[in-house]
């Protein structure tokens, strides 16, 4: 590593003029998702390999699949990023570099790291892959950001106790491209520096274990005595989930590269809908800043996804105690996930959905594309691919014909209203 002195850079005047676009980075737990959130609008998905990644329960990518999956993003102009970032153990490194050369060869355009052995072996054996320091470094100033660019890394991925005063003055002050997460879960603790999961399952936080089991209910005792009000729910230790969708002007202008979303354990419909809402809001912003509007189907439809508290995490101010989630406070998304769109038939106007959850004809629906397209019916007319009117769809990966009200396009997606 470098022993270069970081030398007190002088901070650049005004308001950063911004002329490229920032890049929208999504979750991909599965080969699906991928598909999914580039053809809704990501710039860039990140993935986890079989190995050295922190989502072990994640449908993480063979070497066969980050091929398919990068050939479908080279389609969109899209980039596979993959997560590397365990903390390793000196037995976690044996075969790291064969691993980082067969994500070479598979096309992987970057691995997000965090332990300097494995961006060091990087940068030794896959020199086409770029090197993006993970947030489990939990950067949050401009000298140490300095430190990883002298390194030889072109991007650093911020702790997202980061604040939004301290996001401008690392971009004034230093020339590197510069990720923050927009959306998704917060740890409770600074990220990556939980050993929670380890107590309490034998799960290893920093090797891709995680349990949150921050977000456990949990009865409060002092001395085998309850110190729990009666009829007093139990609490959790979790945090409030980020959301920035209002703030999208402030990130940009604070020359924020790439607006990363949380989440490879989440569903495609949360995929799907969480980048189809921020790569229209950055879309709006960068056509025409001044004129810049959040639109309120943005925020409606983040929450058509999500079904927990949302808040703005660190950016402006660390969060209080109000942002902390200490009764389970989940209450269950407005709509659910129904269907996606296989076919659509101009002629009859009847679309083929393959089923995600039961449905049948009464229910309210909304159908919704990359771009915003979106269109509320109700189920009318339903069958089979026979043509035979079907009471409900209640099997899995059942194919059905619905007639609506508006035309629809392939991977388009249902959900219905509970
Ligand atoms: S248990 Fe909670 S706070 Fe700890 S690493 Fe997991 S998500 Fe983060």
């Amino acid at each position: 590593m470098s022993n270069t002195l970081i030398q007190d850079m002088p901070l650049k005047q005004g308001k950063r003029q911004r002329l490229d676009k920032p890049e929208l980075l999504a979750p991909a737990g599965s080969l699906e998702k991928l598909k999914f959130a580039v053809h809704y609008g990501a710039d860039a998905v990140y993935i986890g390999g079989q190995k050295y990644g922190l989502r072990s329960n994640a449908d993480n990518f063979s070497f066969e699949e980050m091929r398919e999956g990068v050939l479908f993003a080279e389609k969109y102009g899209a980039k596979v990023f993959v997560a590397t970032n365990i903390y390793a153990h000196q037995e976690d490194l044996d075969g790291v570099a064969d691993y980082l050369r067969e994500l070479e060869n598979a096309g992987i355009a970057a691995i997000i790291a965090a332990d300097p052995a494995i961006v060091e072996m990087a940068q030794q054996v896959a020199p086409k892959l770029e090197v993006h320091l993970s947030t489990q470094q939990s950067t949050m100033n401009w000298q140490a950001v300095q430190f990883w660019k002298e390194e030889g890394l072109p991007r650093v991925v911020l702790a997202r106790e980061t604040t939004m005063e301290e996001i401008r003055e690392i971009k004034a002050r230093v020339d590197v491209e510069i990720e923050v997460f927009i959306h998704g879960a917060m740890c409770s603790s600074v990220s990556g520096r939980c050993v929670l999961s380890n107590h309490f399952t034998d799960r290893d936080s920093n090797r891709g274990g995680c349990c949150q089991s921050c977000r456990w209910k949990y009865d409060l005792h002092a001395d085998e005595q309850s110190v729990m009000e009666p009829g007093h729910n139990p609490f959790t230790m979790g945090s409030k989930d980020l959301c920035m969708i209002q703030h999208i002007p402030d990130l940009i202008e604070a020359g924020v590269d790439s607006f990363k979303i949380e989440g490879r354990m989440k569903s495609i419909h949360y995929v799907a809908s969480v980048v189809n809402v921020y790569r229209q809001a950055i879309d709006a912003y960068m056509a025409d800043p001044e004129g810049y509007r959040l639109r309120p189907e943005w925020v409606e439809d983040i929450g058509k996804a999500a079904n927990r508290p949302l808040n703005t995490g660190f950016f402006y101010a660390v969060p209080g105690a109000e942002e902390h989630i200490y009764e389970e406070e989940e209450k269950p998304a407005p709509y659910d996930f129904a269907a996606i769109v296989t076919d659509y038939d101009e002629a009859t106007g009847f679309a083929t959905v393959q089923q995600r959850s039961p449905f049948r004809p009464g229910m309210e629906i909304e159908f919704f594309g990359p771009g915003g397209r979106q269109s509320f019916q109700t189920i009318v007319e339903m069958t089979d691919m026979e043509g035979n009117p079907l009471a409900v769809a209640r099997h899995p990966l059942q194919k059905v014909r619905i007639k609506t009200e508006k035309p629809v396009e392939p991977l388009d997606l249902m959900r219905k209203k509970l």
